[in-house]
């Protein structure tokens, strides 16, 4: 693999304006290396010739000392933001063949910050999923290995393109999205940087919508600063989403040099959960006396409502699913089976082009939304909500950030957690919360397993305070000094 490719984004961006490398050159170095890590199947659309034409546009401005904050980086998009004329699947098997006629407000807007786009990114199907393997098109692969042991792994998800792409150097960051956890817990088992933007900061418009009151986008990068100067790229205010709201957006990169002295960590005894492996609650000690010897100061709170995320979620999520993907009828969009009435060619193309997952989620939302059943679980859900809100309100007034552990185990084997739907849910038990109340959280890369895999821990902060998680996030990752790679064994 050329040597370009293991820079950080920032390095990378860097070295375009000094113009010690060209934007031809690394691109066409990263559509190489996208070619031949075929076998983790990070991709499910390639675009080399794209990606080729929009290095040379980014080589022309840089050559006239123009350009934006991405200007000529290859960049890697996962498969629900819709890019104009260029398939967007969602990772199921209705939208096959679907090419947007329109562009994403992300996508566009790291386009015009002169990103280039070397593919779309392999997800768990409409983004349900917490290792990738309800993808249509096959899991995507975990580049790391338990040592010599080539079990194939899974990278995590829903955004397991996009960790399995930035974790094997394939490009300098990917975009993600979050519902539950699809960025944070992928970031943490493949040892790369994710951070979940507050609800509202980054538009939604152009996203296929999985859950619309709990989906947020954001990038998977190898380090702190390289989020943020990705993340600075995604935000901003969009008329076309609703929820967008209108604040300024800070620069990231500025608060990644911060110190954490007399600052605040909250660590949420309910975080300590029966049955999780010994080593994730021992590195989240580690990283407690990282940021104590840092001149932060420890508090522990309490956030009772805890265990009722995951079952308030799994109401949620559902119940916006069932509505969000009715969508999808064999009229509009991609695939339609045949039929000689309307309700049949319905029922067969439903049927033909959702999975198991997403079928599953569509009957438990559409049951918990039916008459009857509306007040006993939907707007039960929606008070635990508040509940847990609440919580977090009562802690942010002890504390200034919350530090937890990312994801309840390394990367597993692939088929290892399929069949039991319930411990897959379980991967987003860190996670989930933040959704739910609109929270920004990071992951970020702290340590190995015992079998070599990587370990990651979690910060939360206060709404619209991303900052506080980059200054937080970059100490602890100066702290942590995670240098692991995974072997390239594919190639
Ligand atoms: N794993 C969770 C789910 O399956 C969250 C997925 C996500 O954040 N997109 O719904």
């Amino acid at each position: 693999m050329s040597e370009l490719l293991k820079m950080t984004m920032a390095e990378a961006r860097d070295g375009l304006r000094a113009k010690a490398f060209s934007s031809a050159e690394l691109t066409a170095a990263a559509s190489s290396a996208v070619a031949e890590a075929r076998p983790l199947n990070a991709f499910i659309t390639e675009t080399p010739e794209q990606a080729a034409e929009m290095a040379a546009a980014s080589d022309a401005k840089l050559a006239r000392g123009e350009g934006g904050a991405l200007e000529g980086i290859p960049l890697g998009i996962k498969d629900l933001f819709c890019t104009k004329g260029v398939q967007t699947t969602a990772g199921s098997r209705i939208l096959q063949g679907f090419k947007p006629v329109y562009e994403s407000t992300i996508t566009a807007k790291l386009w015009a910050a002169g990103g280039v786009m070397l593919g779309k990114l392999n997800l768990d199907e409409f983004a349900m999923g917490s290792s990738n393997e309800t993808s249509y098109y096959g899991p995507a692969i975990n580049p790391w290995r338990r040592g010599n042991d080539d079990t194939k792994l899974v990278p995590g998800g829903s955004s397991g393109g996009s960790s399995a792409a930035v974790a094997a150097d394939l490009c300098f960051g990917a975009t993600a999205t979050d519902t539950g956890g699809s960025i944070r817990q992928p970031a943490a088992v493949t040892g790369t940087v994710g951070i979940k933007p507050t609800y509202g900061r980054c538009s939604r418009w152009g996203v296929v919508a999985f859950a619309s009151s709990l989906d947020q986008a954001g990038p998977i990068t190898r380090t702190v600063k390289d989020a943020a100067i990705m993340l600075r790229e995604m935000c901003g205010y969009d008329p076309k989403d609703s929820t967008s709201v209108d604040m300024a957006v800070p620069d990231f990169e500025a608060s990644c040099g911060g110190s954490v002295k007399g600052l605040r960590i909250g660590v949420p005894k309910e975080y300590r959960i029966e049955g999780v492996p010994e080593e994730v609650d021992h590195l989240w000690d580690q990283g407690i006396a990282w940021l104590k010897e840092a001149g932060a100061e420890i508090v522990e709170v309490s956030l009772p409502h805890t265990k009722y995320a995951l079952p308030a979620y799994y109401i949620v999520a559902p119940a916006e699913a069932s509505s969000n993907l009715s969508r999808y009828d064999g009229v509009k969009y991609g695939l339609r089976v045949d039929s000689d009435d309307l309700t049949t060619m319905y029922e067969q193309t439903r049927a033909a082009g959702f999975g198991r997952e997403v079928q599953r989620r569509i009957l438990i939302g559409t049951y918990v939304l039916s008459a009857g059943y509306y007040d006993a679980y939907y707007i039960k859900a929606q008070k635990v909500r508040t509940l847990i809100a609440n919580d977090f309100t009562a802690a942010f007034e002890k504390c200034d950030v919350l530090l937890t552990p990312a994801s309840p185990s390394p990367a597993f084997g692939i088929g290892e957690k399929s069949n039991d739907p319930i411990s897959m849910y379980l991967n987003d038990v860190y996670t989930v919360t933040a959704n739910l109340v609109g929270l920004p959280g990071i992951a970020v890369p702290a340590g190995l397993s015992k079998t070599g895999l990587p370990l990651g821990l979690q910060l939360i902060g206060r709404a619209f305070d991303e900052e506080t998680l980059f200054r937080t996030g970059a100490v602890l990752e100066r702290a942590a000094n995670f240098t692991g790679k995974p072997g390239k064994w594919w190639a």
